[in-house]
């Protein structure tokens, strides 16, 4: 199986291509096709596996028919939120959003804590369809009014286990209550605990469940 067999857009094909990846890890087989059609995903996966290019390749993918040219922020509404437990974690989901949606006119933005909220409120303001996030400042954000999530239909819980850990369920919960019921919901954890099925099960809706 080849990356042009799954059907990507061009314009994400071929950044893909460009990044020298020729075929699919077995997470990106699997999770392409299910996310492509809209889907909701329970994916157990631990990093190393390529589980970060299988949710932001067909999230690229599904927001290309609203990506805007435009220079105008109110034609980039967040369509999409990525919540991480850390901040390099967040880093490194961004970089990957930037490297596959390179040759796309989609925007992305990080933010997280432990930094100054005032460039993040600037570049929120910018707009942006892909937003990476920690949850405890992407609640600041949603307190303080400086992001707007009344249009996102995706929503990417990834290494879910370790959000729950560093007791970040009271912070998901919040947010997740912020966004439209009608959305497609992933969940990426290491482990499927008790815990992490019970979040599935309030927020998930009939979804497919992938191990690699
Ligand atoms: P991840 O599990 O998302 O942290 O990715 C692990 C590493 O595998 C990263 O360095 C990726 O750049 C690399 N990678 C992801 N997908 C592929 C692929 N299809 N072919 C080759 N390398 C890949």
């Amino acid at each position: 199986l080849t990356f042009a067999q799954l059907g990507l857009h061009p314009s994400i094909l071929s950044a893909v291509i460009e990044t020298g990846y020729t075929n699919p890890t077995p997470i990106q087989a699997q999770a392409l096709p299910v996310v492509m059609a809209g889907q909701d995903v329970m994916g157990a996966a631990q990093t190393g596996t390529g589980k970060t290019a299988a949710f932001t390749l067909p999230i690229l993918h599904r927001l290309m028919p609203l990506a805007s040219a435009s220079a105008s922020p109110a034609r980039h509404p967040v369509r999409a939120v990525i919540l991480t437990p850390t901040r390099e974690l967040a880093d490194q989901v961004y970089e990957s959003v930037c490297r596959y949606g390179k040759n796309t006119p989609l925007r992305s933005t990080v933010v997280f804590g432990g930094v100054d909220i005032g460039a993040q409120k600037e570049a929120l303001r910018n707009g942006c369809e892909i937003l990476v996030a920690t949850p405890g400042r992407l609640l600041d954000h949603l307190t303080q009014k400086t992001v707007n999530l009344s249009q996102v239909a995706i929503l990417v819980l990834d290494e879910a286990d370790r959000m729950l850990d560093m007791g970040f369920l009271p912070d998901l919960d919040k947010i997740i209550r912020a966004l439209p019921e009608k959305r497609q919901t992933l969940l990426f954890s290491a482990t499927f605990s008790n815990e992490i099925r019970k979040l599935g099960r309030t927020y998930l809706n009939s979804p497919v469940e992938l191990e690699v």
